[in-house]
């Protein structure tokens, strides 16, 4: 049963990641969550613990591979592998294009997309070996839509649906799953630097007329880590509101 195996959640000290971890949790998982700052990680782990429960944490910077690589390899040590990986830290450095300088575009490639493809080639080993995976990246209603302003971001998230189609194709085989998810407006501190006016825009293209919860992408994702979705693999779902179909 996958609730013995790893879960491993990247970007998990807020926003998404913290509430796919404590869906996972929820859910009877074993889940360790990634991120950069610790301070957040170490409030994770108390309300966790307040709650009964554990989480693992570790404090890295996915964009160091040689610290990130070091660090799955620990836990799957540990776990006997990784069962479910949740590709889900992400930033932004949105400028429009003839402004976008090649380090805005290079960071976030590293962490939306590189630090992705650095998780995923680690994790199959023991998926394939195991014969059991969920791989769950976090793309973007930009990947789909297209947004002014982040095409960096949009290129990064856009990157992420191909290469988890093809890595659907490759592993489908050994049952392990890959698929996106696609949030849109959801309310985090990501969306919380946005001008009004952006914010007031959106709501009007999405068809629900609010943003989504963090609750609301978490259910998506663990729906997805489930051995009930093991029939679902390559595809991108969108949680949206109904804005990008
Ligand atoms: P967030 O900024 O609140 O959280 C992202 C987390 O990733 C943070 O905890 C951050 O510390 C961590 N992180 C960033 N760089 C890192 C690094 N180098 N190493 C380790 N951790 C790092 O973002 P969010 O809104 O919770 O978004 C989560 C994911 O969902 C992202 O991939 C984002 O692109 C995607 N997404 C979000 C929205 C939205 O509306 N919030 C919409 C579409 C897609």
């Amino acid at each position: 049963m996958s609730e013995k195996r790893l879960a491993v959640v990247t970007g998990a000290a807020r926003g998404i990641g913290r509430a796919i971890v404590l869906e996972l949790l929820r859910q009877g998982r074993i889940v360790a969550g990634l991120d950069i700052i610790a301070e957040q990680l170490g409030e994770l782990e108390s309300t966790v613990k307040e709650a009964g429960s554990t989480v693992v944490t570790k404090c890295v910077d996915i964009t160091d591979t040689a610290a990130f690589t070091e660090t799955l390899e620990s836990l799957a040590s540990e776990y006997k592998g990784i069962g479910i990986l949740v590709n889900n830290a992400g930033i932004t450095r949105d400028k429009l294009m003839m402004q976008m300088k090649e380090e805005d575009f290079d960071r976030v490639m590293n962490v939306n997309l590189r630090a992705a493809f650095i998780a995923t080639t680690f994790a199959l080993k023991s998926m394939v070996r195991n014969k059991f995976g969920r791989i769950i990246n976090l793309s973007s209603v930009a990947a789909v839509m297209g947004q002014a302003g982040s095409s960096n971001y949009a290129a990064s998230k856009a990157g992420l649906i191909g290469m988890t189609k093809s890595v659907a194709r490759e592993v489908g085989k050994k049952n392990v799953t890959a698929n996106c998810i696609a949030p849109g407006f959801i309310m985090t501190e990501m969306t919380s630097v946005l001008p009004d006016a952006v914010k007031d825009a959106a709501k009007q293209i999405i068809p629900v007329r609010r943003f989504g919860s963090v609750e609301d992408v978490a259910r998506a994702v663990a729906f997805l880590a489930g051995d009930e979705a093991g029939y679902i693999t390559g595809q991108v779902l969108c949680v949206d509101g109904g804005m990008a179909m």
